[in-house]
């Protein structure tokens, strides 16, 4: 691992290049096939962590390409974000692990992927914040926020922010704030109650006050 190698932080540039040639989870027999999936450069303040890509990810090397990304975007310009490039010069975008998981034996969608794979991937995201230093992590589903807020529910914790101690955040932040969303994939059903929408709206105004809050220079 670069860190482990170096004892400091690798630069964006050589993190991806590792990150792209990784192929754990093919050594491991979890998937045929690496293909890691992540945008974004350095000096952007904002990181957002998925779950995992999809087929469309995949086959265009782009996250949250999809329909679920197509719903992502739509919330992100409810939070102030211009349009979709807007978004995608903001925020580098990952995922707890990079490579599409495949689907379920059952084919009624993409399969989670285990904890053993997060396990394999962690080190990447673990390089990635030590050396992109966000301001602001949004996590979308509940495998991204048990990463960031272990032991939370989503309904427990969408609509507020929090410090990276896991304290809800009041008032303009002094330090790295992290914002829960939902996943916006239709796999998900946590939306389907009206209560879980305000809740939305609410996350979303919060994101438009620190997205505001990553522009300045405090
Ligand atoms: S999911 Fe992560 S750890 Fe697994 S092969 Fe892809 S990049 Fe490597």
């Amino acid at each position: 691992m670069i860190l482990r190698r170096l004892g400091t932080p690798p630069s964006l540039p050589e993190l991806q290049r590792e990150h792209r040639a990784c192929h754990r989870c093919v050594d491991a027999g979890f998937i045929t096939r690496a293909h890691p999936v992540f945008s974004g450069h350095a000096g952007q303040r904002i990181l957002l962590v998925g779950q995992a890509p999809g087929p469309v990810e995949t086959d265009q090397t782009r996250p949250f390409a999809g329909r679920a990304g197509r719903v992502l975007m739509r919330w992100m310009i409810r939070a102030g974000f211009d349009d979709e490039s807007d978004v995608r010069q903001r925020v580098y975008m990952t995922a707890m692990t990079t490579c599409f998981p495949g689907r379920k034996h059952d084919g009624s969608g993409d399969r989670r992927p285990s904890a053993r794979e997060v396990t394999l991937c962690a080190p990447w995201l673990d390089s990635l914040l030590a050396t992109l230093r966000p301001r602001l992590i949004i996590t979308v589903g509940s495998l991204a926020l048990s990463r960031f807020l272990p032991g939370r529910r989503l309904d427990d914790v969408v609509g507020g922010a929090f410090t990276h101690r896991g304290a809800a955040l009041r008032g303009r932040p002094r330090e790295q704030a992290i914002l829960p969303l939902p996943h916006p994939s239709g796999q998900s059903r946590w939306l389907n109650e009206a209560t879980r929408l305000a809740l939305l709206d609410r996350a979303l105004q919060t994101l438009r006050r620190l997205r505001e809050w990553t522009e300045t220079d405090a």
